[in-house]
């Protein structure tokens, strides 16, 4: 054999570091901290991986003390959050999404069993004034005050919460665990004028000249109406103003018979508000059953609880007496906005009282000329800064997506921007960044687990939320389980201070480690030579 032509044999007696196995690569790994979907999904930006992770070590205050640097009403969305974070959880085609909001409740019942407190927050001299006390405007309160500045909270009623108190009823949202959410708040150090009604543009332009800087958070309180009922209908009622009577104690008589008009969250909470206070309740609303825009669980307890869903029915016109209303109606195919009404379908309803719940409107007539309002909402780019500087707005007086953890969202993302523009930092535009998927998640590493009861219920132990947080795939989040240590044949993953890192000396970019990752904390990367 002529071994002349044999290339020459690599090998050593001494350490493998010689042979830069990394020149044969086409790829390389890296460590990437991407968002869990749970986390983009979130309006509010919760860090659920990371609170997931602290709660799993039996770290409850640091979990708390995580979910709160995003959202200062843990135990409040635990009961009313509509869970867009669970519905985008990279577990739920695997064994079911995790039970999220459960465990957000729980956490943020026990903060509040507990009296866990904020740090105290710094002492600054910028001045912020913020208008409307609901979700929104507390969550901007409490966002600036942690920053250090001087917030002077100015809301109409006589009490804050916003919605929270006026709207959402006792036995879905309990005004203490309303109040302790707030009142934690308040500790912190704001200056609050309840009664405090800012009604013309003169108003609101001495507040931007008198403060650094404004959010506006005045929520959609003027109710819609509908054009085919009678005007001055004594018998017709606003869905917000009959909730705001029933949760300030003053539920108003009304006769047997109710109808409900609409088919979202608003007309379930009156609906079953009115079934509670004793009323045979009909929901009639455009969309069909299956298609009504309130939350699954909300129909099925109404339901339960003995309200009658009539969908795919449409108001053609009303007329009253003494006794109550006479409301003719038509079956529709309500779709993509377009209602087609189904010939020969009419029928009629007796009804006592009507009660509206098709959505609210902003009242921004004092702002006209001040600011430029768009589709009867303040206009508000991403930062949520309006046309005017130094003023900016959120909440449901600016978006249509008319939701509480939304509202939170926005006072947060405000309460950013304007400590950005206070100090002179060009704005922090997030942009959308890829979240991990459910395909780079190595599911050999967690074995199935069925979920705790779904819905909102919170977990009601501390087993079983601890055994629910250990479902948690940590998508995005390194959690220091050593595997791509372990399985790299060439030794190229080294442990450093903040983690691991490669040695792109010796990375062949096979790419193990990036599979046997179970938190879908690696990426490779094609690299061109
Ligand atoms: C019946 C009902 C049930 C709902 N249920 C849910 C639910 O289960 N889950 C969910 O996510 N969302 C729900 N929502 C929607 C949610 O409540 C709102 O999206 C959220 O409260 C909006 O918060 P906000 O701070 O923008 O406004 P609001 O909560 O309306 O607060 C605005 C505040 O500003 C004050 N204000 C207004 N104008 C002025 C002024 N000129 N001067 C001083 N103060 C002023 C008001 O008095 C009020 O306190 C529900 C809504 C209704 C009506
Ligand atoms: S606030 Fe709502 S969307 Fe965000 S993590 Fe909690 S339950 Fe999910
Ligand atoms: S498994 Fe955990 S980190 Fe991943 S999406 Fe679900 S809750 Fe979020």
């Amino acid at each position: 054999m002529n071994t002349r032509a044999l290339p020459p044999t690599t090998w050593t007696t001494g350490t493998t570091e010689a042979i830069k196995t990394g020149t044969w690569r086409a790829a390389l790994p890296a460590y990437l901290k991407r968002p869990a979907p749970c986390q983009a999904a979130c309006p509010a930006g919760g860090e659920v991986a990371r609170w997931m992770e602290q709660a799993r070590a039996g770290d409850w205050y640091g979990a708390w003390l995580t979910l709160v640097e995003n959202n200062p009403f843990p135990a409040v969305a635990g009961r009313v959050c509509h869970q867009p974070c669970e519905s985008a959880c990279n577990r739920a085609q695997y064994d079911g999404a995790l039970a999220i909001c459960s465990l957000e409740r729980h956490i943020g019942d026990r903060a509040l069993a507990e009296g866990w407190r904020y740090p105290e927050a710094p002492v600054g001299t910028a001045r912020v004034a913020i208008v409307g006390g609901g979700p929104s405007g507390l969550s901007a309160a409490y966002q600036l005050r942690r920053r250090g500045y001087a917030v002077t909270l100015f809301e109409a009623g006589n009490a804050l919460g916003g919605l929270l108190r006026d709207g959402i009823p006792h036995y879905r949202l309990p005004r203490e665990v309303l109040d302790g959410e707030i009142d934690r708040i308040l500790e912190q150090g704001i200056d609050v004028r309840l009664g405090a009604v800012f009604t013309t543009a003169a108003c609101f332009a001495r507040l931007a000249e008198t403060f650094d800087a404004v959010y506006l958070a005045l929520g959609a309180r003027a109710p819609r109406r509908l054009a085919v009922l009678p005007p001055d209908g004594v018998r017709i009622l606003d869905g917000a103003d009959y909730l705001a009577q029933v949760n300030a104690g003053h539920t108003p008589a009304l006769g047997r018979y109710v109808a409900v008009i609409g088919g979202g969250s608003a007309a379930m909470d009156v609906a079953r508000s009115a079934r509670r206070a004793g009323h045979d309740v009909r929901v009639l609303s455009l969309e069909c059953e299956a298609d009504m825009p309130a939350q699954r669980e909300e129909l099925i307890e109404a339901k339960t609880e003995g309200v009658l869903l009539v969908g795919g029915v449409m108001v053609s016109a009303a007329t009253q007496d003494d006794e109550g209303l006479r409301l003719d109606c038509v079956r529709v195919r309500f779709h993509d906005g377009k209602t087609d009404v189904i010939p020969g379908s009419g029928f009629t309803l007796e009804a006592h009282a009507v009660i509206l719940a098709i959505g609210q409107d902003p009242r921004l007539a004092p702002l006209e000329g001040m600011l430029e309002i768009e589709a009867g909402l303040i206009a508000v780019d991403e930062r949520g800064a309006t046309s005017r500087a130094g003023v900016f707005a959120g909440g449901d007086a600016a978006s249509l997506q008319r939701f509480v953890t939304h509202a939170i969202g926005m006072g947060k993302r405000a309460a950013v921007e304007i400590h950005r523009w206070l100090e002179g930092e060009p704005p922090a535009l997030p942009g959308a960044r890829p979240t991990v998927p459910a395909s780079a998640i190595n599911t050999f590493y967690h074995p199935r687990a069925a979920r705790i009861g779904g819905g909102r219920q919170a977990a009601e132990h501390l087993e079983q939320a601890a055994a629910e947080a250990a479902r948690c795939f940590s998508c995005g989040q390194c959690t220091y389980c050593d595997n791509c240590f372990d399985y790299c044949p060439d030794m190229a993953v080294r442990r450093v201070a903040a983690g691991y890192e490669i040695a792109a000396d010796y990375c062949k970019g096979c790419g193990l480690c990036v599979r046997e990752c179970p938190t879908g904390s690696i990426v490779l990367r094609e690299e061109l030579r």
